[in-house]
């Protein structure tokens, strides 16, 4: 069994006056982008960052609503104006978060979602420090594979490209302050929703989550993930 990750729960990163950088990943097909509709639909009063990418867009995707879809030129130009929070190349494209609606709506005391990947959540993290940060494992790498073929919205070679990339940040999903393993889409949600929302449970020394945990993910010799908390004694 390979043990990929062990991460402490950072709870008081989310008591802070201003609004809050709440930044979502896991690899592509774990089902970050329903959890973050759903979130949505759920919060209105959050603030979804829309990112730009030079991506095609895929059927039924809105220009402005999904992405900002821009050629690589025009992506390359915003770079050097440093106009991005973040940016990575994932999978052959260019993705960023435009920088200054999410330092506005922080300003403002909004809180903003990022759904990105991994490095681009590490960059995040250099510059907001206070971001909470959650990564979305799914129940095992066959069954991310199998959504990720299901969706019939990439060729094998991007497919290829995304397993490759998945495993990556799997592997890296201990630097997160919260992991959640997406194999039943209502608790994962609500597992997000009372880190996010319970103020009361993360400042009460009563409440449990208010202890260190020490959250461990494993991978078995058959590619199932699983996931327990441990209490840690300070
Ligand atoms: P997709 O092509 O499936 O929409 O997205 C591919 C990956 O890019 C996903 O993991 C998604 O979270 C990530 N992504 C989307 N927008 C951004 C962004 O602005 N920055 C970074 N770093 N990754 C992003």
């Amino acid at each position: 069994m390979q043990v990929i990750s062990v991460a402490n729960s950072d709870t008081s990163k989310l008591c802070t006056s201003q609004g809050r950088l709440i930044v979502l990943t896991g690899p592509s097909g774990v089902g970050k982008g329903t959890l973050m509709r759903l979130l949505l639909q759920r919060h209105p009063d959050l603030y979804y960052s829309v990112s730009a990418t030079t991506r095609a867009p895929r059927e039924g995707e809105i220009d402005g609503q999904h992405y900002h879809f821009i050629s690589r030129a025009q992506f390359e130009k915003l770079v050097a104006r440093g106009e991005f929070l973040e940016w990575a190349e994932f999978a052959g494209n260019y993705y960023g978060t435009p920088k200054t609606p999410v330092q506005n709506q922080v300003d403002a005391g909004k809180n903003v979602l990022l759904e990105i990947e991994l490095e681009g959540a590490r960059q995040v993290r250099k510059s907001f420090p206070q971001a909470f940060s959650i990564f979305i494992l799914p129940p095992s790498i066959a069954e991310l594979e199998k959504r990720i073929r299901g969706r019939g919205q990439d060729s094998p070679e991007a497919i290829a490209k995304r397993m490759h990339r998945a495993i990556e940040e799997i592997s890296a999903a201990d630097e997160f302050d919260l992991k959640i393993v997406n194999d039943d889409l209502e608790k994962a949600l609500s597992a997000i929703e009372s880190a996010l929302f319970e103020e009361s449970a993360i400042t009460s020394n009563a409440n449990p989550r208010t202890k260190h945990t020490h959250q461990v993910v494993c991978v078995n010799d058959s590619g199932f993930i699983q996931h327990h908390e441990q209490s840690v004694s300070s």
